[in-house]
């Protein structure tokens, strides 16, 4: 996929061409920012504009040469196929090692073979270990004139500090859900499915794909409909559908993903009635929605949005096992209004 291609992130975008164009290309960069909104995309696009003999007016790769065919159709974990663009991932361990790093070091005082320059990904940088790192540093101070570094990262506080200030910084922000989506109907997602895969996905295209065929996802509102169908107080029916959901128990996180946007959704629904468009279940407003809404109000769809978003971060920082977890939460969640001072089950 070429510069002018990638969804989303414009500026870095338009940035890096009119750096390009201009010969001000900093040696080194850093791309920061959540994992699968796209830095790998930039990078590789970015390698082929570095390669290709024919930029197009608008100053992206041409996209059809051989040179910019070999570098675009480079997938995570190979190797390219163009020698001058070097992508360096973890091999058969989850580290970058010191070994592979030589490797690199021992090939790019050469001069690049077919372009003008050199492009080296790092992917993910923060999968360099120390000894990768530092053998990496000296080079990354004074790299030769006919090489550039990318080095991407989701986890930018994971780098040694002497390794992030020698790099320019250039960070990517999340795609807006609208983004998603389009990204997803061009991977030949049915518009409903990526509609709501998109609003699921928090504004990773990345995360959206992992997550279309995730079958917590598909019956969420199957998972929604049982949760609603519970008489308010009845603690019994709550574990039971607790044990219910958390069968397989890996699913849990996904379980919750499902409240904590529905709940959410009741909450904006409480405060606006006429709000549609950030819902992520407008198809339930006028069903399940509905009757949580009118069964809560705005102050226990407040307290339920917190008990979720903290039962997420017990079970992520504390290792709190998924089963145990969804039944307090379940419970608390579908206990009638006007309780929540009584069900004293927030872990602070
Ligand atoms: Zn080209």
């Amino acid at each position: 996929m070429l510069l002018d291609d990638i969804l989303g992130h414009e500026r870095v975008r338009e940035g890096l061409k009119s750096a390009a164009a201009s010969d001000t290309v900093h040696h080194a960069m850093l791309f920061s920012g959540p994992e699968g909104v796209g830095k790998g995309a930039v990078a590789r696009a970015f390698a082929a504009l570095a390669a290709c003999p024919n930029p197009t007016a608008s100053g992206d790769a041409c996209g059809t040469c051989r040179s910019c065919e070999r570098i675009l159709s480079h997938r995570p974990g190979e190797e390219t196929r163009h020698p001058d663009v070097l992508w360096l991932s973890p091999q058969s361990s989850a580290v970058i090692k010191i070994a592979q790093v030589r490797d690199l070091l021992g090939i790019i005082p050469y001069p690049p073979l077919e372009a003008r320059v050199r492009t080296v990904v790092i992917e993910p940088a923060d999968t360099m270990n120390v000894e990768a790192a530092n053998a990496l540093l000296k080079t990354l101070e004074e790299p030769p004139s006919s090489t550039r570094f990318i080095l991407i990262t989701s986890r930018p506080d994971a780098l040694l500090s002497t390794i992030r200030s020698r790099c320019q910084a250039i960070h990517f922000g999340r795609l807006a859900d609208e983004e998603v989506e389009r990204g997803l109907r061009a991977a030949g997602v049915g518009p409903e499915q990526a509609r709501r895969g998109a609003a699921l996905a928090d504004g990773s295209l990345g995360v959206a794909l992992e997550r279309i065929d995730d079958p917590v996802l598909a019956r969420g509102d199957e998972i929604l409909g049982r949760c609603v169908a519970v008489r308010p107080g009845d603690a019994t029916a709550a574990l039971q559908l607790a044990a219910d959901l958390a069968d397989p128990k890996d699913q849990v996180p996904q379980v919750l993903e499902v409240l904590l946007r529905f709940y959410r959704d009741a909450l904006l629904l409480s405060v606006d009635a006429s709000e549609r468009v950030r819902l992520t279940h407008p198809h339930l407003v006028d069903t399940l929605l509905k009757t949580v809404v009118e069964r809560l109000g705005t102050e226990a769809l407040l307290y339920r949005l917190a008990l979720i978003t903290d039962t997420q971060r017990a079970m992520t920082s504390r290792n709190i096992p998924g089963v145990l977890s969804l039944e307090r939460l379940l419970v608390a969640l579908l206990a009638p209004p006007g309780r929540e001072g009584a069900t004293a089950i927030r872990d602070r």
